[in-house]
C-alpha cells in the first residue's frame, strides 16, 4: 500500500491507478473474482485470519435473497490502530475492494460498520463514498457494466464485542450487539437473515491489489499459506511506533522491534514483554523473541507461543508490572464482557475482584491458581471468542511471568510490585 499526500481525495486516487481494478474485476465473471482472491492467500486482517476467498466462496450463488457486503470496521482491540490509518488515508481504497467483492457475490448493497468513536473517520467514508457515486463507481451501471452497487455507513456505539461479526450484524440490524448462535454462518443466513460476507477494513483493501497483480503475484509478496503484505500497529516503548507494512513472513520480530521501530524508547531499559497481536492474544516474555528469529506471519507467531490477531503489536520495556498491565486488560473484558453467557460474565468479573484483591496488598499464595482456574472455564466455554480474549492474556500472564505475580502477593502492596525482591 503506497499512502500518498491527499490521497483520501478522488482525483488523486485515479491519478495513482485507483478503480482500475475495479474496472478491470467487473469484466471478468465473478467467479473468476473469486479464484483469484482465493489463490492470493489472503486471510482476514480482522484477527482470526480465516482464507477470505474461501469466505466469500460458501455464500449461495443461487439464493434467491438479497446478499450484503459488510465491512467491520469496529477496530475496538487494544493496541490495534491500522484500520483507522486506511480509512483516513485511503478510503477510495475500501470502497473499491467492497465493490470488487459485491460483483464477485452478487450483491448490490453495502455497510461500512465503524465504531461510535469512529465517527469522525465515518465522515471522511461519507465524502469519499459521494465523490465515487458522484464519478460513477458507485450507483447504477458501473463502469457500463450494468452492475448495481451501493454504500452506506452506520456508527455503533462503542461497544467492543460489535467487533464480533455476528453482534455487528445485530446492531446494524437496529437490537442491541449480542452475538448469534452459529451456525448458520453470516454467508448463508447474515445481515436481514440473507447471505453476508462480513470482513475486516485491510482485507477489503487488499483485494484492488490482488485483482490489479493477480492472485499469485500478490501471494508470492508473503508465504504460500500467509500471503502478501501485513498492516502492523505498533506502541508502546519503542522509538518510532506507528503503523508498518510488511511481507507476511517477514524474519524477524527481533529486528523489526529493535532496528525497524527504533529500539526501545528508553535506551537503557529492557525488552521485558511485547503482546504481537492486539490484546487478545498471549503475552510473550523477551526470551521468546530474543535470538529466537520469530517470522511475523500467522505460522510464525503460532509457534513462538502466541499468535498474529489483528498485527497490533504492544511492547513493554522492563519498567512495566505484568501484573499491573494484565489487570487493566482484565478490567477492560470485564467491562466490554456483553452479559449474555456465565462464564464470561461472570468470570471476567471474578478476575478482575482478584487483581484488586493483589494489587490492594491482601494477595494470597492460592490466587494464581484460582485465577488460573477461573480462567479455564472461560476459555473454550463461553458464547463468543470474548471469553478467550478475556483469558489468554491472564494464563499467558502467569504462564511467562510467574515472578511478578509472586512479588506482588509476598510484598504486597508496600512492594509495588516491582522494588523489593520476592522471597517465595
Ligand atoms: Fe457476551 Fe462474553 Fe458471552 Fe461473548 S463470551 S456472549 S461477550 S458474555
Amino acid at each position: 500500500m503506497v499512502f500518498v499526500e491527499n490521497g483520501h481525495r478522488l482525483s488523486v486516487y485515479r491519478d495513482h491507478g485507483g478503480y482500475k481494478s475495479l474496472q478491470k474485476a467487473v469484466g471478468m465473471a465473478p467467479a473468476d473474482v473469486i479464484e483469484e482472491v482465493k489463490a492470493s492467500a489472503l486471510r482476514g486482517r480482522g484477527g482470526a485470519g480465516f482464507p477470505t476467498g474461501m469466505k466469500w466462496s460458501f455464500v449461495p450463488k443461487d439464493s434467491p435473497k438479497a446478499k450484503y457486503v459488510v465491512c467491520n470496521a469496529d477496530e475496538s482491540e487494544p493496541g490495534s490502530f491500522k484500520d483507522r490509518y486506511l480509512m483516513e488515508r485511503d478510503p477510495h481504497a475500501l470502497i473499491e475492494g467492497m465493490t470488487i467483492a459485491g460483483w464477485a457475490l452478487g450483491s448490490n448493497t453495502g455497510y461500512v460498520y465503524g465504531r461510535g468513536e469512529y465517527r469522525y473517520l465515518l465522515d471522511i467514508m461519507d465524502v469519499a463514498i459521494a465523490e465515487a457515486r458522484e464519478a460513477g463507481m458507485l450507483g447504477k451501471n458501473i463502469f457500463g457494466s450494468g452492475f448495481d452497487y451501493d454504500l452506506h455507513t452506520h456508527t455503533g456505539a462503542g461497544a467492543y464485542i460489535c467487533g464480533e461479526e455476528t453482534a455487528l450484524l445485530s446492531s446494524l440490524e437496529g437490537y442491541r450487539g449480542h452475538p448469534r448462535m452459529k451456525p448458520p454462518f453470516p454467508a448463508v443466513e447474515g445481515l436481514y437473515a440473507s447471505p453476508t460476507v462480513v470482513n475486516n477494513v485491510e482485507t477489503f483493501t487488499s483485494v484492488p491489489q490482488i485483482i490489479e497483480m493477480g492472485g499469485i503475484a500478490w501471494r508470492d509478496l508473503g508465504t504460500e499459506k500467509s500471503g502478501g503484505t501485513k498492516l502492523w500497529s505498533i506502541s508502546g516503548h519503542v522509538k518510532k511506533p506507528g503503523v508498518y507494512e510488511l511481507p507476511m513472513g517477514y524474519a524477524d520480530m527481533e529486528k523489526f522491534i529493535m532496528e525497524d521501530c527504533g529500539g526501545m524508547l528508553r535506551d537503557d531499559k529492557k525488552l521485558k514483554a511485547v503482546i504481537p497481536g492486539g490484546s487478545s492474544v498471549y503475552v510473550m516474555n523477551a526470551g521468546q523473541i530474543i535470538g529466537q528469529n520469530v517470522t511475523l506471519d500467522y505460522e510464525g507467531l503460532v509457534a513462538a507461543g502466541s499468535s498474529l490477531g489483528t498485527g497490533g503489536m504492544i511492547v513493554m520495556d522492563e519498567t512495566v508490572d505484568i501484573v499491573e498491565s494484565t489487570k487493566n486488560l482484565s478490567e477492560f473484558y470485564k467491562h466490554e464482557s456483553c452479559g449474555w453467557c456465565t462464564p464470561c460474565r461472570e468470570g471476567t468479573d471474578w478476575l478482575v475482584k482478584i487483581f484488586d484483591r493483589i494489587t490492594s496488598g491482601g494477595g494470597r499464595p492460592e490466587d494464581v491458581q484460582l485465577m488460573l482456574d477461573i480462567a479455564d472455564n472461560i476459555e473454550g466455554k463461553s458464547f463468543c471468542p470474548l471469553g478467550d480474549a478475556a483469558a489468554w492474556p491472564v494464563q499467558s500472564a502467569i504462564k511467562q511471568f510467574p515472578d511478578d505475580f509472586k512479588k506482588w502477593i509476598v510484598n504486597g502492596a508496600a512492594s509495588n510490585g516491582h522494588v523489593v525482591e520476592a522471597n517465595m
